[in-house]
Protein backbone atom coordinates (compact mmCIF):
# COMPACT_ATOMS: atom_id res chain seq x y z
CA UNK A 1 0.00 0.00 0.00
CA UNK A 2 2.25 3.07 -1.30
CA UNK A 3 2.00 6.28 1.38
CA UNK A 4 3.14 9.66 0.37
CA UNK A 5 2.48 11.78 -1.99
CA UNK A 6 -0.58 11.79 -4.25
CA UNK A 7 0.82 12.66 -7.60
CA UNK A 8 4.38 9.97 -6.98
CA UNK A 9 3.62 7.42 -4.43
CA UNK A 10 7.04 5.49 -3.46
CA UNK A 11 7.25 2.34 -1.99
CA UNK A 12 11.08 2.30 -1.01
CA UNK A 13 11.15 3.51 2.17
CA UNK A 14 7.87 3.97 3.13
CA UNK A 15 5.96 1.11 2.05
CA UNK A 16 4.92 -1.30 5.15
CA UNK A 17 3.99 -4.60 3.47
CA UNK A 18 1.53 -5.89 6.58
CA UNK A 19 1.11 -9.93 6.66
CA UNK A 20 -0.79 -10.69 9.75
CA UNK A 21 -1.34 -14.29 8.90
CA UNK A 22 0.98 -17.21 8.51
CA UNK A 23 1.18 -17.42 4.60
CA UNK A 24 2.05 -20.47 2.60
CA UNK A 25 5.71 -20.43 0.53
CA UNK A 26 3.25 -19.96 -2.51
CA UNK A 27 2.01 -16.79 -1.05
CA UNK A 28 5.44 -15.85 -0.26
CA UNK A 29 6.48 -15.88 -3.30
CA UNK A 30 3.13 -14.08 -5.06
CA UNK A 31 3.65 -11.33 -2.84
CA UNK A 32 7.34 -11.17 -3.25
CA UNK A 33 6.24 -10.80 -6.70
CA UNK A 34 4.30 -7.93 -6.70
CA UNK A 35 6.48 -6.41 -4.31
CA UNK A 36 9.15 -6.84 -6.88
CA UNK A 37 6.96 -5.29 -9.85
CA UNK A 38 5.61 -2.46 -8.45
CA UNK A 39 4.69 -0.17 -10.92
CA UNK A 40 6.41 2.76 -9.40
CA UNK A 41 9.91 0.86 -10.51
CA UNK A 42 12.08 -1.34 -8.29
CA UNK A 43 12.21 -0.30 -5.08
CA UNK A 44 15.39 0.87 -3.59
CA UNK A 45 16.17 -1.98 -1.30
CA UNK A 46 19.25 -0.17 0.18
CA UNK A 47 16.43 2.05 2.15
CA UNK A 48 13.64 0.00 3.20
CA UNK A 49 13.96 0.53 6.64
CA UNK A 50 13.63 -3.71 7.81
CA UNK A 51 15.34 -6.62 6.20
CA UNK A 52 12.55 -9.00 4.11
CA UNK A 53 12.78 -11.04 7.23
CA UNK A 54 11.34 -8.35 9.41
CA UNK A 55 8.37 -7.96 6.74
CA UNK A 56 7.54 -11.34 6.57
CA UNK A 57 7.98 -11.65 10.21
CA UNK A 58 4.76 -13.70 11.81
CA UNK A 59 5.57 -11.58 15.10
CA UNK A 60 5.10 -8.35 13.60
CA UNK A 61 2.20 -9.04 11.50
CA UNK A 62 0.50 -10.39 14.96
CA UNK A 63 1.56 -6.80 16.81
CA UNK A 64 0.18 -4.92 13.84
CA UNK A 65 -3.04 -6.89 13.80
CA UNK A 66 -3.33 -6.83 17.91
CA UNK A 67 -2.77 -3.17 17.52
CA UNK A 68 -5.44 -2.50 14.53
CA UNK A 69 -7.79 -5.12 16.60
CA UNK A 70 -7.48 -2.87 20.14
CA UNK A 71 -8.22 -0.21 18.23
CA UNK A 72 -11.34 -1.51 16.48
CA UNK A 73 -13.00 -3.32 19.99
CA UNK A 74 -11.22 -1.99 23.21
CA UNK A 75 -13.86 -2.96 24.73
CA UNK A 76 -14.89 -6.01 23.61
CA UNK A 77 -11.03 -7.17 23.76
CA UNK A 78 -11.55 -6.62 27.65
CA UNK A 79 -14.74 -8.37 27.79
CA UNK A 80 -13.73 -11.49 26.04
CA UNK A 81 -10.29 -13.17 26.23
CA UNK A 82 -9.35 -15.82 23.77
CA UNK A 83 -7.86 -17.02 20.93
CA UNK A 84 -10.28 -15.80 18.67
CA UNK A 85 -10.20 -12.36 19.75
CA UNK A 86 -6.60 -11.64 19.80
CA UNK A 87 -6.10 -13.44 16.33
CA UNK A 88 -3.17 -15.36 17.94
CA UNK A 89 -3.74 -19.06 16.73
CA UNK A 90 -6.36 -18.58 14.15
CA UNK A 91 -6.60 -21.40 12.13
CA UNK A 92 -5.95 -20.07 8.61
CA UNK A 93 -7.04 -23.40 7.04
CA UNK A 94 -10.31 -22.21 6.03
CA UNK A 95 -10.38 -20.76 2.32
CA UNK A 96 -13.56 -19.74 2.29
CA UNK A 97 -13.09 -17.36 5.51
CA UNK A 98 -10.50 -15.74 4.38
CA UNK A 99 -12.02 -15.21 1.31
CA UNK A 100 -15.20 -13.86 2.78
CA UNK A 101 -12.89 -11.76 5.17
CA UNK A 102 -10.62 -10.57 2.27
CA UNK A 103 -14.15 -9.37 0.16
CA UNK A 104 -15.36 -7.56 3.03
CA UNK A 105 -11.93 -5.55 3.51
CA UNK A 106 -12.65 -4.92 0.16
CA UNK A 107 -16.13 -3.58 0.08
CA UNK A 108 -14.84 -1.38 2.49
CA UNK A 109 -11.97 0.09 0.99
CA UNK A 110 -14.08 0.27 -2.14
CA UNK A 111 -16.67 2.36 -0.41
CA UNK A 112 -14.31 4.88 1.14
CA UNK A 113 -12.82 5.30 -2.30
CA UNK A 114 -16.78 5.83 -3.12
CA UNK A 115 -16.94 8.39 -0.59
CA UNK A 116 -13.45 10.43 -1.05
CA UNK A 117 -15.08 10.44 -5.02
CA UNK A 118 -18.25 11.32 -3.79
CA UNK A 119 -16.51 14.54 -1.47
CA UNK A 120 -14.13 15.47 -4.48
CA UNK A 121 -17.48 15.83 -6.82
CA UNK A 122 -19.75 17.59 -4.56
CA UNK A 123 -17.27 20.25 -2.94
CA UNK A 124 -18.90 22.77 -1.52
CA UNK A 125 -22.20 23.32 -3.87
CA UNK A 126 -25.43 23.13 -2.41
CA UNK A 127 -26.36 20.69 -4.86
CA UNK A 128 -25.07 17.28 -4.33
CA UNK A 129 -25.11 13.79 -5.37
CA UNK A 130 -25.02 10.42 -3.68
CA UNK A 131 -22.75 6.78 -4.74
CA UNK A 132 -25.07 5.45 -1.87
CA UNK A 133 -26.58 2.99 -3.86
CA UNK A 134 -23.15 1.73 -5.53
CA UNK A 135 -22.15 1.02 -1.98
CA UNK A 136 -21.23 -2.53 -1.10
CA UNK A 137 -21.70 -2.34 2.74
CA UNK A 138 -25.16 -1.74 3.64
CA UNK A 139 -24.43 1.55 5.88
CA UNK A 140 -25.29 -0.11 8.98
CA UNK A 141 -23.37 -3.22 8.46
CA UNK A 142 -20.46 -0.99 8.49
CA UNK A 143 -18.12 -1.11 11.64
CA UNK A 144 -16.79 2.65 11.36
CA UNK A 145 -16.25 3.14 15.43
CA UNK A 146 -16.71 6.94 14.53
CA UNK A 147 -19.54 7.70 16.38
CA UNK A 148 -18.55 4.80 18.94
CA UNK A 149 -20.32 5.99 21.87
CA UNK A 150 -19.84 4.58 25.53
CA UNK A 151 -23.16 3.18 26.07
CA UNK A 152 -22.70 1.94 29.48
CA UNK A 153 -21.95 5.54 30.91
CA UNK A 154 -25.56 6.25 29.82
CA UNK A 155 -26.95 6.22 32.77
CA UNK A 156 -24.98 8.58 34.73
CA UNK A 157 -25.28 11.31 31.84
CA UNK A 158 -26.91 14.49 33.45
CA UNK A 159 -29.50 15.13 32.05
CA UNK A 160 -30.12 16.17 28.56
CA UNK A 161 -33.09 16.85 26.86
CA UNK A 162 -36.42 18.27 28.04
CA UNK A 163 -39.21 15.96 27.50
CA UNK A 164 -41.37 17.75 24.52
CA UNK A 165 -44.75 19.96 26.07
CA UNK A 166 -47.58 19.14 24.32
CA UNK A 167 -50.57 21.52 23.30
CA UNK A 168 -53.29 20.62 25.68
CA UNK A 169 -56.80 18.44 24.54
CA UNK A 170 -58.79 21.37 24.19
CA UNK A 171 -56.19 22.61 21.15
CA UNK A 172 -55.21 25.87 22.09
CA UNK A 173 -53.28 27.41 24.92
CA UNK A 174 -52.95 30.80 26.23
CA UNK A 175 -56.23 33.88 27.01
CA UNK A 176 -57.47 36.45 24.67
CA UNK A 177 -54.81 37.69 21.97
CA UNK A 178 -51.89 35.81 23.26
CA UNK A 179 -53.72 32.61 22.38
CA UNK A 180 -52.10 29.80 20.63
CA UNK A 181 -53.90 27.06 18.47
CA UNK A 182 -52.31 23.70 17.14
CA UNK A 183 -52.60 25.50 13.79
CA UNK A 184 -49.87 27.57 14.72
CA UNK A 185 -47.45 27.96 12.30
CA UNK A 186 -44.70 27.79 14.99
CA UNK A 187 -46.25 25.02 17.15
CA UNK A 188 -46.98 23.02 14.07
CA UNK A 189 -43.67 23.44 12.60
CA UNK A 190 -41.51 22.38 15.74
CA UNK A 191 -44.10 19.67 16.35
CA UNK A 192 -43.34 18.01 12.48
CA UNK A 193 -39.67 18.30 13.28
CA UNK A 194 -40.03 16.30 16.61
CA UNK A 195 -42.11 13.79 14.52
CA UNK A 196 -39.67 13.33 12.33
CA UNK A 197 -37.81 11.48 15.24
CA UNK A 198 -40.51 8.64 14.17
CA UNK A 199 -38.71 7.89 10.53
CA UNK A 200 -36.91 4.84 10.16
CA UNK A 201 -33.92 4.83 12.64
CA UNK A 202 -31.56 5.09 9.01
CA UNK A 203 -33.08 8.34 8.01
CA UNK A 204 -30.86 10.48 9.22
CA UNK A 205 -32.81 13.60 10.58
CA UNK A 206 -30.03 15.55 12.09
CA UNK A 207 -30.87 18.00 14.91
CA UNK A 208 -33.85 19.29 13.57
CA UNK A 209 -34.87 20.02 17.31
CA UNK A 210 -31.87 21.67 18.25
CA UNK A 211 -31.63 24.28 15.90
CA UNK A 212 -35.39 25.05 16.20
CA UNK A 213 -36.18 23.79 13.18
CA UNK A 214 -39.90 24.59 11.90
CA UNK A 215 -41.01 22.18 9.21
CA UNK A 216 -44.45 23.51 7.44
CA UNK A 217 -46.77 20.20 6.47
CA UNK A 218 -45.96 20.10 3.02
CA UNK A 219 -42.40 19.41 3.51
CA UNK A 220 -43.05 17.02 6.56
CA UNK A 221 -45.21 14.82 4.54
CA UNK A 222 -42.83 15.00 1.45
CA UNK A 223 -40.71 13.82 3.78
CA UNK A 224 -42.56 11.36 5.55
CA UNK A 225 -43.44 9.57 2.31
CA UNK A 226 -40.02 9.98 1.51
CA UNK A 227 -38.90 7.77 4.51
CA UNK A 228 -41.21 5.34 4.32
CA UNK A 229 -40.16 4.59 0.52
CA UNK A 230 -36.88 4.53 1.95
CA UNK A 231 -37.40 2.09 5.01
CA UNK A 232 -39.40 -0.59 1.96
CA UNK A 233 -36.30 -0.30 -0.08
CA UNK A 234 -33.71 -1.01 3.02
CA UNK A 235 -35.92 -3.25 4.11
CA UNK A 236 -36.23 -4.98 0.64
CA UNK A 237 -32.61 -4.70 0.16
CA UNK A 238 -31.64 -6.42 3.72
CA UNK A 239 -34.23 -9.10 3.21
CA UNK A 240 -32.57 -10.32 -0.36
CA UNK A 241 -29.60 -10.48 1.36
CA UNK A 242 -30.90 -12.23 4.70
CA UNK A 243 -32.84 -14.86 3.06
CA UNK A 244 -30.55 -16.09 0.77
CA UNK A 245 -29.26 -17.86 3.25
CA UNK A 246 -30.33 -21.56 4.30
CA UNK A 247 -30.56 -20.04 8.30
CA UNK A 248 -32.74 -17.14 7.58
CA UNK A 249 -31.80 -14.93 10.75
CA UNK A 250 -28.19 -15.78 10.18
CA UNK A 251 -26.61 -13.50 8.11
CA UNK A 252 -23.37 -13.81 6.45
CA UNK A 253 -21.75 -11.27 9.18
CA UNK A 254 -23.20 -13.71 11.78
CA UNK A 255 -22.51 -16.74 10.56
CA UNK A 256 -18.77 -15.64 10.04
CA UNK A 257 -18.79 -14.77 13.63
CA UNK A 258 -19.93 -18.34 14.59
CA UNK A 259 -17.46 -19.91 11.69
CA UNK A 260 -14.46 -18.03 14.06
CA UNK A 261 -15.70 -19.14 17.06
CA UNK A 262 -15.83 -23.17 15.79
CA UNK A 263 -13.06 -22.40 13.78
CA UNK A 264 -10.68 -21.11 17.05
CA UNK A 265 -11.73 -24.19 19.00
CA UNK A 266 -14.08 -22.90 21.22
CA UNK A 267 -17.05 -24.46 20.56
CA UNK A 268 -16.87 -27.93 18.81
CA UNK A 269 -19.82 -27.73 17.00
CA UNK A 270 -23.24 -25.91 16.27
CA UNK A 271 -25.85 -29.11 16.04
CA UNK A 272 -29.07 -26.24 15.63
CA UNK A 273 -31.56 -23.63 16.31
CA UNK A 274 -33.60 -24.23 19.32
CA UNK A 275 -35.21 -21.21 19.25
CA UNK A 276 -36.42 -18.43 16.91
CA UNK A 277 -38.17 -15.40 18.06
CA UNK A 278 -38.98 -11.96 16.52
CA UNK A 279 -36.02 -11.05 18.33
CA UNK A 280 -33.64 -13.32 18.72
CA UNK A 281 -32.45 -16.58 17.16
CA UNK A 282 -30.99 -19.31 19.89
CA UNK A 283 -28.73 -22.26 18.59
CA UNK A 284 -27.40 -25.39 20.59
CA UNK A 285 -23.43 -26.01 20.50
CA UNK A 286 -21.17 -28.27 22.20
CA UNK A 287 -18.48 -26.37 23.68
CA UNK A 288 -14.82 -26.79 23.07
CA UNK A 289 -11.74 -26.14 24.49
CA UNK A 290 -10.79 -22.92 26.07
CA UNK A 291 -7.55 -20.92 25.26
CA UNK A 292 -7.08 -19.77 28.74
CA UNK A 293 -7.15 -22.30 31.70
CA UNK A 294 -9.02 -20.01 34.41
CA UNK A 295 -12.35 -20.03 31.88
CA UNK A 296 -14.13 -23.18 31.46
CA UNK A 297 -16.56 -23.48 28.43
CA UNK A 298 -19.30 -25.92 29.32
CA UNK A 299 -20.12 -29.29 27.72
CA UNK A 300 -23.42 -27.62 25.81
CA UNK A 301 -23.66 -23.86 25.05
CA UNK A 302 -27.11 -21.86 23.75
CA UNK A 303 -26.06 -18.71 21.40
CA UNK A 304 -28.05 -16.18 21.39
CA UNK A 305 -27.98 -14.17 18.15
CA UNK A 306 -29.39 -10.88 18.35
CA UNK A 307 -31.21 -10.19 15.08
CA UNK A 308 -29.73 -7.07 13.53
CA UNK A 309 -32.60 -6.00 11.07
CA UNK A 310 -34.42 -2.71 11.60
CA UNK A 311 -37.97 -4.37 12.29
CA UNK A 312 -36.92 -6.23 14.99
CA UNK A 313 -34.86 -3.64 17.10
CA UNK A 314 -38.13 -1.14 16.69
CA UNK A 315 -40.21 -3.58 18.80
CA UNK A 316 -38.04 -3.14 21.53
CA UNK A 317 -37.58 0.32 22.07
CA UNK A 318 -40.21 0.23 24.44
CA UNK A 319 -37.79 -0.26 27.18
CA UNK A 320 -35.75 3.29 26.57
CA UNK A 321 -38.14 4.93 24.45
CA UNK A 322 -39.90 6.50 27.19
CA UNK A 323 -36.82 7.26 28.92
CA UNK A 324 -35.83 10.72 27.68
CA UNK A 325 -32.67 11.04 29.31
CA UNK A 326 -31.78 8.39 26.71
CA UNK A 327 -32.69 9.78 23.97
CA UNK A 328 -30.25 11.97 22.82
CA UNK A 329 -27.50 9.14 22.90
CA UNK A 330 -29.68 6.71 21.28
CA UNK A 331 -30.51 8.58 18.41
CA UNK A 332 -26.95 8.93 17.80
CA UNK A 333 -26.30 5.22 17.71
CA UNK A 334 -27.07 3.15 14.28
CA UNK A 335 -29.43 -0.11 14.45
CA UNK A 336 -26.39 -2.62 14.54
CA UNK A 337 -25.06 -0.78 17.63
CA UNK A 338 -28.14 -0.51 19.42
CA UNK A 339 -28.53 -4.54 18.83
CA UNK A 340 -25.19 -4.93 20.01
CA UNK A 341 -25.92 -3.08 23.47
CA UNK A 342 -29.10 -5.41 24.22
CA UNK A 343 -26.19 -8.24 23.38
CA UNK A 344 -24.50 -6.59 26.38
CA UNK A 345 -26.69 -5.69 28.65
CA UNK A 346 -27.86 -9.53 28.78
CA UNK A 347 -24.63 -10.04 29.62
CA UNK A 348 -23.95 -7.92 32.17
CA UNK A 349 -27.32 -8.81 33.82
CA UNK A 350 -26.98 -12.26 33.58
CA UNK A 351 -23.36 -11.51 35.58
CA UNK A 352 -25.03 -10.10 38.13
CA UNK A 353 -27.28 -12.30 38.25
CA UNK A 354 -24.36 -15.07 38.01
CA UNK A 355 -22.31 -13.58 41.60
CA UNK A 356 -26.15 -13.46 43.48
CA UNK A 357 -26.28 -17.20 43.20
CA UNK A 358 -29.33 -17.16 41.34
CA UNK A 359 -30.16 -19.83 38.55
CA UNK A 360 -29.37 -18.61 34.78
CA UNK A 361 -27.08 -19.28 32.23
CA UNK A 362 -23.53 -18.65 32.62
CA UNK A 363 -22.05 -16.27 29.96
CA UNK A 364 -19.19 -17.79 28.02
CA UNK A 365 -18.77 -15.03 25.55
CA UNK A 366 -20.30 -12.19 23.65
CA UNK A 367 -19.18 -11.03 20.48
CA UNK A 368 -20.85 -8.41 18.71
CA UNK A 369 -24.31 -9.08 18.91
CA UNK A 370 -23.68 -13.16 19.45
CA UNK A 371 -24.03 -14.19 22.80
CA UNK A 372 -22.53 -17.58 23.94
CA UNK A 373 -23.88 -18.62 27.18
CA UNK A 374 -24.01 -22.49 29.19
CA UNK A 375 -26.87 -24.56 27.86
CA UNK A 376 -29.88 -25.55 30.32
CA UNK A 377 -30.65 -28.65 29.30
CA UNK A 378 -28.78 -31.70 28.40
CA UNK A 379 -28.06 -33.98 25.64
CA UNK A 380 -29.03 -31.20 22.94
CA UNK A 381 -32.57 -30.73 24.45
CA UNK A 382 -33.22 -27.73 26.11
CA UNK A 383 -35.08 -27.60 29.62
CA UNK A 384 -39.05 -27.17 29.42
CA UNK A 385 -40.52 -23.41 29.89
CA UNK A 386 -42.42 -23.57 33.06
CA UNK A 387 -45.71 -23.03 31.21
CA UNK A 388 -44.57 -26.78 29.57
CA UNK A 389 -44.12 -28.39 32.58
CA UNK A 390 -46.58 -30.25 34.44
CA UNK A 391 -45.12 -30.43 38.19
CA UNK A 392 -46.42 -32.07 41.22
CA UNK A 393 -48.10 -29.66 43.31
CA UNK A 394 -44.92 -30.10 45.82
CA UNK A 395 -43.07 -28.74 43.19
CA UNK A 396 -45.25 -26.27 42.46
CA UNK A 397 -45.12 -24.88 46.05
CA UNK A 398 -41.38 -25.30 45.58
CA UNK A 399 -40.91 -23.57 42.40
CA UNK A 400 -43.15 -20.62 43.85
CA UNK A 401 -40.77 -20.31 46.95
CA UNK A 402 -38.06 -20.36 44.72
CA UNK A 403 -38.96 -17.50 42.48
CA UNK A 404 -40.06 -15.11 45.45
CA UNK A 405 -36.76 -15.76 46.55
CA UNK A 406 -35.07 -15.12 43.51
CA UNK A 407 -37.12 -11.63 42.44
CA UNK A 408 -36.05 -10.31 45.74
CA UNK A 409 -32.16 -10.98 45.33
CA UNK A 410 -32.86 -9.72 41.69
CA UNK A 411 -34.04 -6.46 43.00
CA UNK A 412 -31.72 -5.86 46.33
CA UNK A 413 -28.70 -7.74 45.69
CA UNK A 414 -28.68 -7.14 41.47
CA UNK A 415 -30.69 -4.19 41.61
CA UNK A 416 -32.63 -5.60 38.90
CA UNK A 417 -36.16 -5.80 37.73
CA UNK A 418 -36.58 -9.05 35.07
CA UNK A 419 -39.48 -6.73 33.15
CA UNK A 420 -40.51 -9.64 31.25
CA UNK A 421 -40.54 -12.36 33.90
CA UNK A 422 -43.79 -14.80 33.15
CA UNK A 423 -43.56 -18.52 32.87
CA UNK A 424 -42.16 -18.43 29.25
CA UNK A 425 -38.87 -17.32 30.13
CA UNK A 426 -37.98 -19.47 33.25
CA UNK A 427 -37.05 -23.07 32.76
CA UNK A 428 -37.28 -25.99 35.23
CA UNK A 429 -34.17 -28.11 35.00
CA UNK A 430 -32.95 -30.09 37.85
CA UNK A 431 -35.11 -29.56 40.00
CA UNK A 432 -35.20 -25.39 40.00
CA UNK A 433 -36.18 -22.89 38.10
CA UNK A 434 -33.83 -21.17 35.82
CA UNK A 435 -34.01 -17.47 34.97
CA UNK A 436 -32.89 -16.42 31.24
CA UNK A 437 -33.72 -13.74 28.51
CA UNK A 438 -32.58 -10.53 30.95
CA UNK A 439 -31.16 -8.38 28.28
CA UNK A 440 -34.23 -5.85 28.45
CA UNK A 441 -34.05 -6.31 32.30
CA UNK A 442 -33.71 -2.47 33.98
CA UNK A 443 -33.14 -1.00 37.31
CA UNK A 444 -35.46 -0.69 39.39
CA UNK A 445 -34.64 3.43 38.90
CA UNK A 446 -35.37 3.30 35.70
CA UNK A 447 -38.55 5.78 34.26
CA UNK A 448 -40.82 2.55 34.32
CA UNK A 449 -39.16 0.62 36.48
CA UNK A 450 -41.26 -0.22 39.23
CA UNK A 451 -44.47 -0.60 36.50
CA UNK A 452 -42.04 -3.35 35.00
CA UNK A 453 -41.87 -4.96 38.59
CA UNK A 454 -45.59 -4.70 38.96
CA UNK A 455 -46.22 -6.60 35.48
CA UNK A 456 -43.81 -8.69 36.50
CA UNK A 457 -45.26 -9.70 39.68
CA UNK A 458 -48.85 -10.36 38.29
CA UNK A 459 -47.59 -12.76 35.75
CA UNK A 460 -45.80 -14.60 38.72
CA UNK A 461 -49.02 -14.42 40.74
CA UNK A 462 -51.37 -14.98 38.31
CA UNK A 463 -49.59 -18.39 37.31
CA UNK A 464 -49.04 -19.71 40.44
CA UNK A 465 -52.19 -18.82 42.04
CA UNK A 466 -53.79 -20.78 38.78
CA UNK A 467 -51.62 -23.40 39.47
CA UNK A 468 -52.97 -23.84 42.59
CA UNK A 469 -50.43 -23.02 45.14
CA UNK A 470 -52.59 -21.96 48.04
CA UNK A 471 -49.85 -19.74 49.83
CA UNK A 472 -49.41 -17.43 46.19
CA UNK A 473 -48.96 -13.87 47.13
CA UNK A 474 -51.44 -11.71 45.22
CA UNK A 475 -49.69 -8.86 42.53
CA UNK A 476 -49.97 -6.37 45.04
CA UNK A 477 -48.30 -8.35 48.17
CA UNK A 478 -45.87 -9.79 45.97
CA UNK A 479 -44.81 -6.31 44.56
CA UNK A 480 -44.39 -4.76 48.17
CA UNK A 481 -42.36 -8.28 49.11
CA UNK A 482 -40.19 -7.98 46.53
CA UNK A 483 -39.56 -4.01 46.50
CA UNK A 484 -39.91 -3.54 50.34
CA UNK A 485 -41.88 -0.60 49.67
CA UNK A 486 -45.35 -0.16 51.61
CA UNK A 487 -47.67 0.49 49.18
CA UNK A 488 -51.19 0.19 50.99
CA UNK A 489 -53.83 0.48 48.16
CA UNK A 490 -55.87 -2.02 48.10
CA UNK A 491 -57.07 -2.33 44.45
CA UNK A 492 -54.91 -2.35 41.57
CA UNK A 493 -55.62 1.32 39.85
CA UNK A 494 -54.90 2.89 43.19
CA UNK A 495 -51.86 0.73 43.77
CA UNK A 496 -50.50 1.62 40.10
CA UNK A 497 -51.28 4.78 40.58
CA UNK A 498 -49.37 5.13 43.67
CA UNK A 499 -46.49 3.19 41.91
CA UNK A 500 -46.36 5.75 38.89
CA UNK A 501 -46.86 8.64 41.41
CA UNK A 502 -43.49 7.37 43.03
CA UNK A 503 -41.64 6.67 39.86
CA UNK A 504 -42.90 10.43 38.55
CA UNK A 505 -41.75 12.10 42.40
CA UNK A 506 -38.03 10.23 41.04
CA UNK A 507 -37.27 11.69 37.98
CA UNK A 508 -38.65 15.08 39.34
CA UNK A 509 -35.94 14.72 41.91
CA UNK A 510 -34.05 13.91 38.90
CA UNK A 511 -34.54 16.67 36.91
CA UNK A 512 -34.00 19.03 39.84
CA UNK A 513 -30.93 17.80 41.52
CA UNK A 514 -29.59 15.69 38.60
CA UNK A 515 -29.74 12.02 40.95
CA UNK A 516 -31.73 9.91 41.65
CA UNK A 517 -33.43 9.65 44.94
CA UNK A 518 -32.28 6.43 46.16
CA UNK A 519 -28.83 6.56 47.65
CA UNK A 520 -26.48 4.09 45.92
CA UNK A 521 -23.74 3.04 48.30
CA UNK A 522 -22.17 0.77 45.57
CA UNK A 523 -23.40 -0.62 42.25
CA UNK A 524 -25.70 -3.42 43.86
CA UNK A 525 -27.92 -1.10 46.02
CA UNK A 526 -31.53 -1.06 45.60
CA UNK A 527 -32.74 2.28 45.36
CA UNK A 528 -34.71 3.65 48.65
CA UNK A 529 -37.82 6.11 48.00
CA UNK A 530 -38.42 8.26 49.97
CA UNK A 531 -39.92 11.86 50.74
P1 LIG B 1 -36.23 -14.30 23.29
O1 LIG B 1 -35.86 -12.89 23.61
O2 LIG B 1 -36.27 -14.59 21.84
O3 LIG B 1 -37.46 -14.76 24.03
P2 LIG B 1 -34.80 -16.10 25.06
O4 LIG B 1 -33.55 -15.73 25.76
O5 LIG B 1 -36.04 -16.16 25.89
O6 LIG B 1 -34.98 -15.16 23.81
O7 LIG B 1 -34.56 -17.50 24.36
C1 LIG B 1 -35.54 -18.13 23.57
C2 LIG B 1 -35.65 -19.58 23.91
O8 LIG B 1 -34.40 -20.23 23.71
C3 LIG B 1 -36.00 -19.83 25.35
O9 LIG B 1 -37.37 -19.87 25.53
C4 LIG B 1 -35.36 -21.16 25.64
O10 LIG B 1 -36.21 -22.22 25.27
C5 LIG B 1 -34.16 -21.17 24.73
N1 LIG B 1 -32.96 -20.77 25.46
C6 LIG B 1 -32.44 -19.54 25.60
N2 LIG B 1 -31.32 -19.55 26.33
C7 LIG B 1 -31.11 -20.83 26.69
C8 LIG B 1 -30.12 -21.51 27.45
N3 LIG B 1 -29.09 -20.85 28.00
N4 LIG B 1 -30.23 -22.84 27.59
C9 LIG B 1 -31.25 -23.51 27.04
N5 LIG B 1 -32.21 -22.93 26.32
C10 LIG B 1 -32.16 -21.61 26.14
MG1 LIG C 1 -37.90 -15.25 25.93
Amino acid sequence: RPEGGREEPRWAGHGVVRCSRQLSPRWRELLLDVYLQCPWGAPNTTSISCSLADVMSEQLAKELQLEEENAAFPEVVAVAEGPFITGENIDTSSDLMLAQMLQMEFDREYDAQLRREEKKINGDSKVSISFENYRKVHPYDSDSSEDEVDWQDTRHDPYRADKPTTTPRKGFIGKGKDITTKHDEVVCGRKNTARMENFAPEFQVGDGIGMDLKLSNQVFNALKQHAYSEERRSARLHEKKEHSTAEKAVDPKTRLLLYKMVNAGMLETITGCISTGKESVVFHAYGGKSATEDKVIPPECAIKVFKTTLNEFKNRDKYIKDDYRFKDRFSKLNPRKIIRMWAEKEMHNLTRMQNAGIPCPQVVILKKHVLVMSFIGQDQVPAPKLKDVTLSSEDMKKAYYQILNMMQQLYKECNLVHADLSEYNMLWHDGKVWLIDVSQSVEPTHPHGLEFLFRDCRNVSQFFQKGGVAEALNERELFNAVSGLNITADNEVDFQAEIEALEKMNEDHVQNHGKKLSMFSNDGDPPIYDE
